[in-house]
């Protein structure tokens, strides 16, 4: 069967991540969350000491920057170098922090190249903020997935309880539409549907609902490619 590349992008907790995960399940799929990488990024500039608008230090620390995934029995870890960060780029701070740092051309030239590399197999749904429009203009199928800020933040809330570190849902909240006006408002790569995305509302649809409907997409797309 024609191996796919797809791409979901959308804005903090609109459910891509969960969702991405359970369509390449399904799909038997590679799975790539490269929000991980950004926050990768964040978390090694602040271990340095490397300012997050020092366009020059960032830069230089990007061209010697060895993050990679690696799946294990735990799942899809990410490492930096021979080090797995996967445990420390979960928190709102990283969260902020990725998300300044996102904005700066020297790290999404930098991450640009990475993210191509991964999308070379194809196979593999892509989760993100620019996936369809920059990375992979080319992609066989874009999701843009959506849903009421309240949700989100309180999906969120829920996420942070159960890792531990709980945040008040109104920071979150807070937080969430800060982020999201950052990542929407940057010049570059912004976080905009591309014109050919299908656009998804994950307000009140479950997860298992928002799959299928996504698979039928896929089914569609591969059964138009074959005739
Ligand atoms: O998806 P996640 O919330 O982990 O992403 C963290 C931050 O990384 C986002 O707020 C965004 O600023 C940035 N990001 C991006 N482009 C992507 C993925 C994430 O700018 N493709």
């Amino acid at each position: 069967m024609r191996k796919l590349l797809i791409t979901i992008d959308g804005p903090a907790g609109a459910g891509k991540t969960t969702v991405s995960k359970a369509l390449a399940d399904r799909l038997e799929y590679n799975y790539i969350d490269t929000g991980a990488l950004y926050r990768g990024v964040a978390f090694e500039a602040r271990a340095r000491g490397i300012a997050l608008d020092d366009d020059a230090g960032l830069e230089g620390m990007c061209q010697s920057l060895g993050l990679r995934f690696i799946r294990d029995a735990a799942g899809v870890r990410l490492y930096s170098g021979i080090v797995d960060i996967s445990g420390h780029i979960r928190s709102p701070e990283m969260s902020m922090m990725a998300s300044a740092v996102s904005a700066r051309p020297a790290v999404r030239r930098a991450l640009l190249d990475v993210q191509r590399r991964l999308g070379a197999e194809k196979a593999a749904v892509f989760e993100g903020r620019d996936m369809g429009t920059v990375v992979f203009p080319e992609a066989d199928l874009k999701f843009f997935l959506t849903a009421d800020l309240s949700v989100r933040a309180l999906r969120r809330h829920r996420e942070l309880e159960e890792k531990q570190s709980p945040q008040k849902l109104l920071d979150v909240k807070k937080d969430m539409e800060r982020r999201d006006q950052n990542d929407s408002s940057r010049k570059e790569a912004p976080l905009r549907p591309a014109d050919d995305a299908i656009m998804v509302d994950s307000t009140s649809l479950s997860v298992d609902q928002i799959v299928e409907r996504m698979l039928d997409c896929v089914k569609k797309k591969i059964a138009g490619a074959d005739n």
